[in-house]
């Protein structure tokens, strides 16, 4: 089973586009995380919607469900869906691009997991302006990755605060290659 956790909800402060904060995370999470399930779902894998509510559900309430999941479906996976940003939301900044992350304490199965989600990113030329670290991942204490006991990699899917990113965030192309990136490496994980 692949656990999708779309983070973050609507009453979250901050996470959102400079300006006219016309692009929110929450949302657009919320609609990638359903994509990505339904292209799944055609590719005969099941998922699960880790956050039906469009409240901010506590990460330790989202913990405690995939935990649950996990261990009723051995060989499950997660996958934490959010957008980035560099600065606090008052302006816009310079960085873009896409990047995952796993935990410190991430197994070798989650490094591998975001190894081949970031070489389809990178493959599909949403590298931006940043270096990729040379494992292909980012490590940071992430709760959603660090406290869930199966392997579990967070995207970070380009920055809601740099203006080109937000206008391929809006794009029907944009949303289709980020849902594909994900969808690509998850069969790849599964060696389907
Ligand atoms: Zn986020």
């Amino acid at each position: 089973m692949v656990i999708i956790d779309n983070g973050h909800g609507i009453e979250t402060p901050g996470k959102r586009s400079p300006g006219d904060g016309a692009h929110r995370e929450w949302r657009w999470c919320r609609a990638m995380a359903k994509r990505i399930a339904i292209m799944l779902g055609e590719r005969g894998v099941q998922t699960h919607i880790l956050v039906p509510e469009e409240s901010d559900v506590p990460l330790r309430e989202r913990c405690r469900r995939a935990n649950a999941l996990a261990g009723a479906h051995p060989g499950s996976i997660l996958l934490s869906i959010h957008n980035n940003a560099a600065g606090n939301g008052s302006q816009w900044m310079q960085a873009s691009g896409w990047s995952a992350f796993v935990a410190p304490n991430a197994s070798a199965e989650s490094k591998r997991l975001a190894s081949l989600l970031t070489a389809e990113a990178l493959a599909a030329g949403l590298g931006g302006n940043r270096a990729t670290p040379p494992c292909g991942y980012w490590t940071a204490s992430l709760a959603i990755c660090r406290d869930t006991r199966c392997p579990a990699v967070l995207t970070e899917n380009m920055f809601q605060d740099n203006r080109h990113d937000v206008a391929l965030l809006a794009s029907e192309e944009g949303q289709a290659l980020i849902a594909q990136v994900h969808v690509n490496a998850v069969l790849k994980f599964i060696n389907r």
